[in-house]
């Protein structure tokens, strides 16, 4: 009886052959921005325990109220991380890489698991490339973090469909007092909210200011603004990170209504947005969270970081057409071999991967036909196929034909073909 084919699970997505030329062309210029600014990587596990996210997340968010992945092994709760900044407090801690507020500036990339409802550009399981700094209280890091994020945009030639969103929360307190004065107007109002909002008004009334409902937006807009209530340092820290932006020219809009769904932020908030990819415009946000490294067991540690994710950038490359063409080839030279030449033709290939390092040849294997294989030379996208058989071998030379453009096979002498490969590639 035939078996039912099992299929991948809803809103995790194969990446395929096709599609990771251009995560890998991401991925280098996400590594060459960072490697720029001096930032060291780091890898954490996918599974932890599931109190580091209820307590550093917070109880009262989306993720922990419905979107953690959360499974018991050996009487433990564990959770598949859908997040990395916590995990990675978590590690430097443990290692004591931010012992005595040692600075760092560290980045990490990989899947995150959420268990959301999948659409376009949210998916279950994502992947995030997150940066993190420790130690540093000033805005000029805050700014800097921006502006590499900035430069990114530049290198993937995306500058001009992002707008940067900026506000601050201030301190805790100044927040605590706003989130009174808050919840005192919308109580009364209760029953003109929606029903997210109705229910976030005990949970997470911040949470309310980012409220999609036009209708709860527009009770809003007589609500208590946090400008009134924002303490006197983080005033100053706010305008200096505006004074640095403003020098570098990095265009922002206060967004009054900017919170963040993670429980951790204050000071700094700020989110890259764009139009090109419908609802899910938000391709990276961060913030400064100089609470939480403490609030996890550790000593107070400023820190301020973000996370960009790179499917809704991917699908912001391809629909902005801003690929590189050279991003799809992956090949340089396909070897094809006429007749009994099988072992003269992977000595050849041998001894060109040991001279040219970064030359990317491919063997057609198992012989055939040669109009095949040279039709899969063809296909395979790569510049030039190479030919190998008896006679050319015998007068210690080998066919190049060029596959991209016209023309005609030339034969080049064994000797030459090193130097000739390196010239013409
Ligand atoms: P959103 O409001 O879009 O749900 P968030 O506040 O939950 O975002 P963060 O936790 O700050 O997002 O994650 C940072 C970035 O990671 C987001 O801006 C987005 O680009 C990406 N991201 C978050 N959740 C998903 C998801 N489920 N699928 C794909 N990308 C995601
Ligand atoms: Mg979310």
């Amino acid at each position: 009886m035939a078996q039912d084919k099992i299929k991948a699970l809803i809103g995790m997505n194969d990446i395929l052959p096709s599609q990771t030329p251009v995560w890998r062309f991401l991925e280098a210029q996400v590594k060459a921005t960072l490697d720029g600014f001096g930032y060291q990587e780091i890898r954490m596990p996918l599974v932890e325990q599931t109190s580091l996210f209820k307590r550093s997340v917070g109880e009262a968010t989306d993720i922990v109220e419905k979107e953690m992945y959360t499974f018991e092994r050996s009487e433990r709760s564990l959770t598949l991380r859908p997040e990395g900044t916590a995990s990675c407090v978590r590690a430097c801690e443990e290692h004591q890489l931010i012992a005595n507020n040692k600075r760092q500036r560290l980045w990490y990339m990989g899947p995150m698991f959420r268990y959301e409802r999948p659409q376009k550009g949210r998916y279950r399981q994502f992947h995030q490339i997150g940066v993190e700094t420790f130690g540093m209280a000033s805005a000029d890091i805050d700014a800097e973090l921006i502006i590499m994020t900035h430069q990114l945009w530049q290198r993937l030639n995306i500058r001009d469909k992002v707008v940067l969103q900026l506000n601050t929360l201030g301190s805790s307190e100044a927040r605590a007092n706003f989130k009174a004065a808050l919840v005192e107007f919308l109580v009364v109002r209760k029953d003109q909210l929606d029903e997210d909002s109705q229910r976030r008004l005990d949970t997470n009334p911040l949470r309310i200011l980012d409220s999609k409902s036009p209708s709860t937006q527009a009770l809003l807009n007589d609500a208590p603004e946090f400008m009134d209530y924002i303490d006197e340092e983080s005033a100053q820290h706010f305008s200096e990170l505006r004074a640095l932006l403003d020098a570098v020219g990095v265009e922002y809009e206060i967004n009054p209504r900017l919170v963040r769904g993670l429980d951790y932020y204050g000071k700094t908030v700020f989110e890259w947005v764009t139009n090109e990819l419908g609802a899910q415009g938000t391709i990276c946000a961060g913030g400064r969270y100089d609470g939480l490294v403490e609030q996890l067991g550790g000593k107070p540690t400023p820190a301020v970081g973000f996370a960009m994710g790179i499917e809704r950038l991917i699908l912001m490359l391809e629909a902005m057409d801003v690929i590189p063409a050279q991003v799809a080839k992956t090949l340089d030279v396909y070897l094809v071999s006429e007749g009994d030449v099988a072992v003269p033709a992977m000595k050849l290939a041998t001894q060109l991967r040991d001279q040219l390092p970064k030359l990317r040849l491919q063997m057609h294997m198992g012989g055939g036909k040669f109009n095949k294989q040279m039709k899969k030379a063809v296909e395979s996208g790569a510049s030039f196929a190479l030919v190998v058989n008896e006679e050319k071998l015998a007068n210690g030379q080998v066919g190049v034909k060029p596959l991209l453009e016209r023309g005609e096979q030339i034969n080049l002498s064994l000797d030459n073909l090193t130097d000739w490969l390196a010239q013409n590639l």
